[in-house]
């Protein structure tokens, strides 16, 4: 594949050019295949691009200005907390006692690090409620996993090996239902009602004595707060399932309440989405898990722990579900959550939530007076609203979508979740200027008024970047993932 536009970094290659240069060898030469086994040695050349470093920064350079990132535009995509990385996050992680430690070195040297990572788990029983918190898994989606795992242990121990079925609302992350198939479960849907919560009839119906957990995305995929959460761990818990919370957007409760306190037994956050880890390109993430102390004992091992004043790692946990990922999660991300949550301290994670939760509802109440709002209630860190009055005038979301391109915003979740019509899901964070909301609802007004007016701009749309109009279904279907030269 050969990009005419934009060429590839092996198309600039020229045999021979480089980007640095080594000292003469002064030392005897030595054949690889005398010191290393064979089947250790790379039997042809490796294809590397050939190439001066002016080459290079101007090529990845040019490459990154073609993107967009929260350092250089609004970002307000649903369900992602696309907020501001602080860079003081970064200068911490970049301090020598910890980029430049090793994963297997003796802990007796790395008390420092350790201590760091256990006071992370301290903050972040003490902002969820829960009994203790393990800091491995790397993902929101991995949080679950290993959540439900320890639901699946807990059963198993009880010999309730007829508790099989995990409970996920309509209006559920599309992970949830995703991580109870992968633990094992089967995934039972709950409908919501007309208000966009769960319906506690529907609940009371499919509940039983096969149920291993009902599975909470909490505010929900509409940005809404479950106000019968109380009722509903009742009634979980009277049949004998565990509860389980989707954290993954805590920026909407932070500081006011607590899963724990609600009666939920396992929750999982994502360090990459309220605690500002940045998320660009898929990784690396941290989704810790949280538990009661009745399932403290199936957390993945080792478990970071302090006996008297070291800091160690216990292998000896019997019960537990074993690990979930080499050393013990993404040290990096963590050390940046870390950073974040002592830098703004209790009061200032309050004031996120409060932010976070302002935002959403100013620019909600201005948004509906052109775009419908399915849901009218406040909503929580995020909102929900519906394009079909556009998609008459043969507007689709998709198209305002694209024409919010054309003013520097990186558009909303669109068609997510799915129980909306043409659904709109608009996230600011609290990281935003109210100009910078302004901004984006002075455009989302005059797109609607396009659409009236002139349909055909915001059909064709984008016109001002790189790449115009694309043909979304091939790009999903036939991805071309490998560069070759042909
Ligand atoms: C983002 C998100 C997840 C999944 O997190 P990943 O880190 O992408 O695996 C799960 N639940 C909710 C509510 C989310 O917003």
């Amino acid at each position: 594949m050969h990009n005419e536009d934009f060429p590839l970094i092996f198309e600039h290659s020229q045999p021979g050019r480089t980007s640095f240069s080594l000292p003469a060898l002064d030392v005897p030469e030595t054949d690889l295949e005398d010191v290393f086994e064979k089947t250790y040695i790379r039997e042809t050349e490796a294809e590397l691009p050939e190439l001066s470093e002016l080459q290079v920064i101007r090529h990845y350079t040019a490459l990154s200005k073609r993107n967009h990132g929260v350092d250089s535009g609004f970002y307000p995509l649903g369900s992602c907390t696309m907020k501001y990385n602080p860079k003081i996050n970064e200068d911490v992680a970049r301090l020598e006692g910890f980029s430049h430690i090793h994963p297997y070195q003796d802990g007796k040297t790395v008390q420092g690090a350790m201590e760091m990572l256990y006071d992370l788990q301290t903050s972040l029983a003490e902002i969820t409620g829960m009994h203790e918190v393990s800091l491995q898994p790397a993902a929101g989606a991995h949080g679950e996993w290993t959540g439900l795992m320890m639901i699946r242990a807990f059963h198993e121990a009880n010999g309730d090996f007829h508790r099989t079925k995990v409970i996920v609302p309509d209006s559920a992350h599309g992970t949830n239902p995703a991580s109870a198939t992968v633990a094992g479960f089967e995934s039972v849907t709950v409908q919501s009602n007309e208000n966009g919560l769960v319906d506690l009839e529907d609940l009371k119906r499919v509940v039983g004595n096969d149920t291993a957990a009902l599975m909470l995305t909490n505010p929900n995929t509409l940005g809404l707060f479950e106000e019968h959460i109380l009722e509903m761990a009742e009634i979980v818990h009277e049949a004998g399932g565990k509860l389980y919370y989707d954290g993954a957007n805590l920026n909407a409760i932070m500081g006011y309440a607590r899963p724990g306190d609600m009666g939920f037994d396992v929750v999982h956050l994502n360090l990459h989405k309220t605690f500002t880890g940045p998320h660009g390109g898929g990784g690396p993430g941290s989704g810790p898990v949280g538990v009661s102390e009745e399932l403290a004992r199936f957390l993945p091992k080792p478990v970071l722990t302090k006996v008297e004043e070291t800091y160690i790692f216990d292998y000896d946990r019997p019960d537990s579900i074993g690990r979930v990922k080499p050393y013990y999660g993404n040290f990096g991300i963590n050390l940046r959550a870390y950073t974040y949550i002592r830098t703004m301290g209790a009061e200032g994670l309050k004031k996120v939530s409060e932010y976070a939760v302002l935002n959403a509802n100013y620019m909600m109440r201005r948004l509906e007076k052109e775009y419908h709002l399915p849901y009218n209630q406040h909503c929580k860190h995020e909102f929900v609203l519906s394009g079909k009055n556009q998609k008459k005038l043969g507007v689709r979301t998709l198209d305002i979508a694209k024409r919010l391109l054309d003013f520097g915003f990186h558009p909303p979740t669109i068609y997510f979740p799915l129980n909306v019509e043409e659904a709109l899901m608009v996230e600011p964070t609290e990281t935003e200027a109210k100009e910078t909301l302004d901004e984006f609802i002075d455009t989302m007004l005059q797109i609607a008024q396009e659409a009236k007016n002139n349909p055909e701009i915001v059909q064709e749309a984008p016109y001002t970047t790189v790449v115009k109009r694309m043909d979304e279904t091939t790009a999903a279907r036939k991805p071309i993932l490998r560069y070759t030269t042909q």
